[in-house]
Formats: structure tokens, C-alpha cells, sequence
């Protein structure tokens, strides 16, 4: 009896195991017809950098707020490596690339066949390209959006951690990566200085939100801005903290030093801020004149509370 429910499992695990491969090889194969119908959904990208059309000699900064190529360079990852043979599926639908290489005599003729058709699009180039990718809405995370990208079909997501450095960032740039990143930020933010017409940094936090934040961020938002990239992780550890009413640091900034024009604005830097001034101004302050804002870890509240004001 004991030999014969042994032998019955051992048919049992052997049925299975006999089944298993055919039910799973025959699950890999999709049904056409749903996978026709699935192929009609268009689909919105979420998270895109998308270059604008440049002309000859062009050259586009915008498409992020912490572009990687100033930085020393490494290895690229897995997906963006020339030998991964997606690159080619990508050429072949996309270009009629008619290789399965990546021999430097047919690149450039793929090349050249990508610039016939740049030149056929002009700048209907990019929403060509989402066409083909069966994209219908692509979401730019751009510093600002430029030629080609129409709004009917790219949506701008502006960047905002700048708004979040008007101190002296000096001790924060502590690494080769974050020395690069902070440059950027803060020319950033004398960018949007300039677009709010703002060359004297305010003094106070509340004069900051109105005369910097506030307007910026409206002008995003009339921009067709949907949303705000955040790329604070790159630049600080994210442990954000409630800002405590007697850390007056705003005043930091140095009230009533001018800015310079920015004509062009990445020329012009903001003076550097420097500590026995934070101490100086702080404590010769009133403490309820000020909103606190700490030079570290308040950004979230000033940003969070700009936006409830724009968003209302
Ligand atoms: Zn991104």
C-alpha cells in the first residue's frame, strides 16, 4: 500500500513536471489579437529628457539641470552600451537599418539616413520619432522646452532644486560630482533671478517666496508646466527637516547686494555668502520679522508652501 502511494506521488511530480514546460513555453507566445489591440494603445513616457532640434552648431544645455558630461567620466550602463542589441532593433524600425552590426561603414550610413530624415521633418523631427514609438504624450523634463517639442504632445516638467540654494553652498559641494552640481544650480537660479526681474537678492525669507519662488513658479505653471523634477538626491541626503522658527539664516544673503545682469546670465555669479555674516545678520534680527529658513533643511517647507499658493 506504502509502495503503491509512493509510485502514485512519483507519477504525479513526473506528470507535472512533464506539463509545467509546455503550459509555460505556450504562455510566452502571446495571443495575437489581444497583442494587436494592445499595440494600438498609445502610450504616455513619463520621465524623458528629449532633445529640442538644434541647427548647425547648435547646442542644446536644457534638456537637464544636472547634466552628467561635466563630470569625470565612467562606464556607461548596461542598457546605454553600443553592444546592446537594442540599439539595432531601434535603427532598423525607426531608420530601415538593414544590418545586424554595428560595422563603422554601415553606422554611417545609418547616420546619414537619420539626418535625411531630420532634414525631411525639420521640426516635426521629435513628434515624428514618439509616432513611430507609438507615444502620444512625452513628459520633457527640460529646464526649458525649445524648437520641435510642441506642447500638444511634449510636456514640460521644469526643474526646482535652484530655488531651494540662495545661500552660500559652499560646505554642500563636498564632492568633485557635487562641486559641478551646485554650479549648476546656482546658475540656474540666476536664471530665474533674471526671468523674475530680480538683481538685488532679497534679504528675508518671506521677500525670497514672493520675489523668487512665487513667480517662478507661476511662470512655469502658465508655461504649461504639469509637474516639478526634483534632482535633490544628487545634491544632499534627503532627511528634510521641519525648519524651527528661531533659524533666521535667510538673512544671510546678504540684504541689498546687487546681482549682476544676467546678459548673458551664466557670466554673472551671485557673490559668495559667508558664515560670520549669517551669525552677524541673523542675530541682529528680530526673530519674528523673519520666516526661518535654514540654509540646509528647509527648503521643503518654503517650496511645498509656494506651491500650495500656485496650485490654489
Ligand atoms: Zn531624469
Amino acid at each position: 500500500m506504502r509502495f503503491r502511494t509512493s509510485l502514485l506521488c512519483f507519477c504525479l511530480l513526473l506528470a507535472l513536471f512533464l506539463v509545467l514546460p509546455i503550459s509555460a513555453s505556450s504562455q510566452i507566445s502571446p495571443d495575437p489579437q489581444i497583442m494587436a489591440e494592445v499595440n494600438q494603445i498609445k502610450a504616455v513616457d513619463n520621465h524623458t529628457h528629449v532633445p529640442k532640434v538644434v541647427g548647425p552648431g547648435e547646442k542644446d544645455d536644457d534638456f537637464d539641470a544636472l547634466p552628467c558630461d561635466p563630470l569625470e567620466p565612467t562606464k556607461a550602463p548596461l542598457m546605454a552600451r553600443p553592444e546592446n542589441p537594442k540599439f539595432l532593433e531601434a535603427w532598423q524600425k525607426l531608420y530601415g537599418y538593414k544590418y545586424s552590426d554595428i560595422d563603422p561603414a554601415h553606422v554611417r550610413e545609418l547616420v546619414a539616413m537619420k539626418q535625411q530624415v531630420q532634414k525631411e521633418q525639420k521640426d516635426n523631427y521629435p513628434a515624428w520619432v514618439i509616432d513611430k514609438l507609438g507615444i502620444e504624450y512625452m513628459l520633457a523634463n527640460r529646464v526649458a522646452m525649445g524648437r520641435g517639442l510642441n506642447p500638444s504632445r511634449f510636456i514640460w516638467v521644469p526643474f526646482d532644486d535652484a530655488l531651494m540654494v540662495p545661500l552660500n553652498n559652499h560646505a554642500m559641494a563636498d564632492t568633485p560630482d557635487r562641486k559641478v552640481f551646485y554650479q549648476r544650480e546656482e546658475m540656474l537660479l540666476e536664471r530665474y533671478l533674471g526671468e523674475s526681474n530680480v538683481f538685488t537678492m532679497p534679504a528675508i525669507l518671506d521677500n525670497y517666496v514672493a520675489q523668487v519662488i512665487t513667480p517662478t513658479l507661476e511662470q512655469q505653471k502658465k508655461a504649461g508646466a504639469v509637474a516639478i523634477k526634483f534632482e535633490a538626491a544628487y545634491l544632499r541626503s534627503l532627511d528634510f527637516a521641519e525648519p524651527q522658527e528661531q533659524e533666521n539664516a535667510l538673512s544671510a544673503i546678504a540684504p541689498g547686494r546687487r546681482l549682476a545682469l544676467p546678459s548673458p546670465f551664466h557670466e554673472h555669479r551671485v557673490q559668495p555668502y559667508r558664515a560670520p555674516q549669517v551669525t552677524k545678520v541673523t542675530s541682529s534680527r528680530p526673530r519674528s520679522q523673519n520666516k526661518p529658513l535654514h540654509p540646509r533643511e528647509n527648503s521643503r517647507y518654503e517650496i511645498g508652501d509656494a506651491l500650495a499658493r500656485v496650485a490654489a
